[in-house]
């Protein structure tokens, strides 16, 4: 059934012709009940095509939105049609979340579909049209950008209801990621679960984990201080919380005074090793790459950037350390960071959750306070572990 529900996105959802869409999107393209149900029966129909799975339906959620916002991301139809129909088949992810969602990466690393959960799609929809605002206003903007928004129903007794996300992958680049980080500033829960010997360069590490400092050129720090204060109001007034800062490193070389990092949380060691085809950059190569404005023009707030880390070192064992204390040991590193995980809001399950929690723990150690709480924290963080490369 997968190539057919590619097959027609292609011919109907992504690359219907006619003009291009107008950034002016009218209030109605915004309507959650902007919605497009197509019948898939089993034989075919004038604009379906003949399939051996069950007979389904497929919705396209805001299309006219989606499609700008497309457009707005700079995807062309037909690059991206071959993302995710080319042949090959899209990778399944082994569950990274703890939402029980399911993931996939298209097959050139592009795009990751996560299915969704009802109340996901409520508050997507809730704010898309604050959303589609700010992307367009915030082109920095770290958010995680979202190209299309589906729903398959399968007939039959179970009429089961699958709906997923399609949204652009942090970590597409020609560069290999030799750790990921997902981060949120709290503390409860915030530790990697696996054991020392088997963390490698798939595993998303947390908060608890974090054992480097991140140090950006000067303006780039600006630029990241200025977006992540725009990206957290904007969260903040639509009520999300739990949103998370993924951040991927590429280690360019050994340390600037000729170490590799040591220990378990550092990615030369535990199986992290290159891959043949992925050389290392030299720290020539990193030079050459600022010196070359083509390579310039790879580099945005959040993609392909050169920048150094710090390593850290959490000296108090009685008492939880969100933030190590720096060592003076450095890494050249290309990084990647976004948010992701924008689609939770304050509602009541978090508020019990919340209350329910902060009974037995403190309470600004937990993920689930409120909007504002959340932001704040979020971003106090943020900004002890991101700071200006001297
Ligand atoms: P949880 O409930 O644990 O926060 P979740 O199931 O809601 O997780 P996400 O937080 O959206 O899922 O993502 C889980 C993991 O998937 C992330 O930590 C990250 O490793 C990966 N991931 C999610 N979105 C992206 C993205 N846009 N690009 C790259 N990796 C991503």
């Amino acid at each position: 059934m997968h190539v057919v529900l590619l097959i027609y996105l292609v011919t109907h959802s992504v690359g219907r012709p006619g003009p291009p869409p107008s950034l002016d999107l009218k209030p109605s393209a915004f309507d959650p009940k902007e919605k497009y149900w197509t019948k898939f029966p089993t034989e075919g129909s004038k604009i379906t095509p003949p399939h051996q799975s069950c007979e389904f339906r497929w919705k396209d959620y805001c299309p006219k939105v989606f499609r700008t916002l497309r457009m707005l991301f700079k995807v062309d139809p037909a690059d991206y049609m071959l993302s995710i129909c080319g042949d090959d088949a899209l990778r399944e992810l082994s569950s990274p979340g703890k939402s029980g969602s399911f993931f996939y990466l298209t097959h050139d690393d592009r795009y990751m579909i996560k299915t969704m959960k009802k109340a996901e799609v409520k508050v997507l929809l809730r704010m898309l049209n604050a959303y589609y605002n700010h992307v367009r206003a915030f082109e920095n903007t770290l958010v995680t950008k979202y190209f299309g928004l589906h729903c398959v129903k399968l007939n039959g007794p179970a009429q089961k209801k699958v709906r997923f996300i399609i949204m652009g992958n942090l970590f597409c680049s020609e560069y290999m990621i030799h750790r990921r980080y997902d981060l949120k500033g709290s503390t409860f829960g915030r530790l990697t679960d696996k054991p020392e010997s088997e963390i490698d360069a798939t595993t998303t590490l947390k908060d608890l984990d974090l054992n480097f400092i991140f140090r950006l050129q000067k303006s780039w720090f600006q630029d990241f201080r200025r977006q992540v204060d725009r990206d957290c109001e904007f969260l903040e007034q639509e009520r999300i919380m739990d949103y998370s800062l993924l951040v991927g490193l590429h280690f360019t070389e050994a340390s600037n005074d000729g170490h590799t990092p040591s220990g378990a949380m550092t990615p030369f060691d535990n199986g992290c090793s290159e891959t043949d085809s992925i050389p290392r950059l030299s720290r020539a190569d990193v030079d050459q790459l600022l010196l070359d404005p083509a390579g310039w023009a790879c580099i945005r707030l959040g993609i392909n950037m050169p920048a150094r880390v710090e390593r850290t070192e959490r000296k108090n064992d009685t008492e939880i350390q969100l933030v190590g204390e720096p060592t003076g040991e450095y890494y050249d590193v290309i990084m990647f960071f976004g948010i992701i995980d924008i689609l939770q809001d304050y509602d009541i399950t978090k508020k019990l959750e919340h209350a329910y929690k902060s009974i037995q723990y403190d309470p600004n150690s937990i993920s689930a306070v409120d909007p504002r709480q959340y932001s704040r924290r979020f971003r106090d963080y943020v900004l002890k572990i991101f700071a200006e490369d001297a």
